[in-house]
C-alpha cells in the first residue's frame, strides 16, 4: 500500500472587481480579489483546505491589502460587491504618490494644482 499525498499552497482568483479611487496613488483603479489556501491532497485529489487569506490588489499602483475572511468568503460566494477602504489591511502599499495627468498622463508631483504640461488642473 503506498499514498501520493501532498500539501500545497494555490493562489485562486475571484471574479470580482471594483473600480475605486485609489487611496494610496490618487488615481482611478480597480480591486481585484484574489485569495491563496493550503490544501492537502491524496492521490491528487485534494482533501482538505485550509488557511485561505484574501487578498485585495489595487490595478493602478499594485497595492495589496488583506481583507478579513469573512467579506472574502462574501465576495467569493458573489454576496458582497463593495469593498471599503476600512476593510483593508495593508500589506505593501505603494505610497510613493505618483500620479499622473488625467489628459496628458504627464507625471506630477502631489502638490501639483495645475499640469506643467498642459496647464490642465488637477483634483487631488
Ligand atoms: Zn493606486
Ligand atoms: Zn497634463
Amino acid at each position: 500500500m503506498f499514498f501520493v499525498f501532498g500539501i500545497s499552497t494555490k493562489e485562486k482568483e475571484i471574479d470580482f472587481t471594483q473600480t475605486t479611487i485609489c487611496s494610496s496613488c490618487s488615481s482611478y483603479g480597480r480591486y481585484e480579489v484574489f485569495m491563496t489556501y493550503t490544501h492537502f491532497s491524496l492521490f491528487f485529489i485534494p482533501i482538505i483546505k485550509w488557511n485561505k487569506k484574501y487578498y485585495v490588489k489595487t490595478t493602478c499602483c499594485n497595492s495589496l491589502y488583506t481583507i478579513d475572511s469573512e467579506l472574502g468568503r462574501a465576495i467569493e460566494r458573489g454576496e458582497k460587491t463593495t469593498i471599503n477602504e476600512s476593510n483593508l489591511n495593508p500589506i505593501n502599499v505603494n505610497n510613493t504618490k505618483d500620479h499622473h495627468c488625467p489628459s496628458c498622463n504627464y507625471k506630477l508631483s502631489p502638490d501639483y494644482e495645475y499640469c506643467p504640461n498642459c496647464g490642465r488642473k488637477v483634483e487631488l
